[in-house]
């Protein structure tokens, strides 16, 4: 199969939440903006595309209230968004300035129109303050379908291979365990790696998420050069990073959420039927409604006494 068979689809979900960035902004010590984060992000979309010319890349803005394609987004409305002469230039951009690839431009100023509406947008005094991680990582997914989709009938003998790169700031959401699972074993299913780039405090879920997919996972020791980790661990493809020295896999936390509090523990009672997890025996099951026809009382001390032992 030529290189020209193969099409590589980038999908960059960044994590935009606000609230972290204002955070990150206010402090003195570690000069690290959102909008230097953006930059970054970019010069990595403009080195995939500049890296095969049947590239692609879509990039996914995971806020707190809504996640929203900055690219291609609603201003890129053409027939085929991701086809090579998409939009029209005129609209977008104002041309070349600086021997500059034109498409790169308009990418560059798509985004960051996107990115400027997103956030002037947002509505501060609403409740939800943790990012929409598991939303947006469906949405990737969804973009990926639809390329598959468009892309049969374009050319029969073409083949997609998709990645998806998480940019994530703020904590993991344990109200979002469940979505989270379902799209990590969907993208599996897809085989579509997820790689996923920690700026913050380590993510439970994405490192599951990363060798569940086969992904790299990375929590960048120092922010400021974030471009470099991008650059060096997550622009080459699956095939490209079995030749380089990468960093070597984190040690996974595997512990689950309870269905009952969002806690994470590490033994607990799985409803036979639906699988869910809770963190104390209850005789009915929340989820699916299974009553379990157990003689309760000598079980139940004894699962205790056990529990017991093992924390
Ligand atoms: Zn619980
Ligand atoms: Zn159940």
């Amino acid at each position: 199969m030529s290189a020209d068979d193969e099409l590589s689809l980038l999908i960059i979900v960044l994590d935009t939440n606000p609230i972290w960035w204002g955070k990150r902004a206010l402090g003195e010590a570690e000069q690290f903006t959102l909008s230097k984060c953006i930059d970054a992000v970019m010069v990595l979309g403009n080195s995939h595309l500049l890296m095969n010319r049947t590239n692609k890349l879509a990039v996914i803005a995971s806020h707190t209230q809504e996640s929203r394609f900055l690219y291609p987004g609603k201003r890129w409305a053409a027939a085929d968004p991701f086809g090579e002469g998409g939009p029209s230039m005129e609209s977008n951009c104002s041309g070349s300035k600086d021997g500059k690839y034109e498409l790169l431009t308009a990418i560059n100023d798509a985004i960051a129109e996107e990115i400027k509406d997103l956030m002037t947008k947002t509505d501060m005094k609403g409740q939800q303050t943790e990012t929409l991680l598991a939303g947006s990582l469906a949405k990737a997914l969804c973009s990926n379908v639809d390329i598959n989709k468009m892309n049969k009938d374009l050319k029969a003998n073409q083949e997609i291979k998709s990645r998806i790169l998480v940019i994530k700031a703020a904590e993991d959401s344990a109200l979002q365990y469940m979505n989270f699972m379902n799209v990590i074993f969907a993208a599996q299913k897809q085989s579509i790696l997820i790689d996923a780039c920690v700026l913050d405090s380590d993510s439970g879920l994405l490192q599951q998420a990363c060798d569940i997919t086969g992904g790299i996972y990375l929590k960048v020791p120092h922010m400021p050069s974030l471009l470099q980790y991008l650059l060096w661990v997550f622009l080459p493809d699956q095939e490209q990073r079995s030749q380089l020295v990468l960093p070597p896999p984190v040690h996974v936390d595997y512990r689950a959420a309870c269905f009952c509090h969002r806690n994470l523990i590490e033994i607990g009672y799985v409803c036979s039927v639906c699988l869910s997890i809770f963190c104390n025996f209850s005789p009915i099951c929340s989820t699916c409604e299974t009553a379990f026809k157990i003689s309760l009382p000598p079980v139940m001390k004894a699962k205790k006494k056990k529990l017991k032992v093992a924390a």
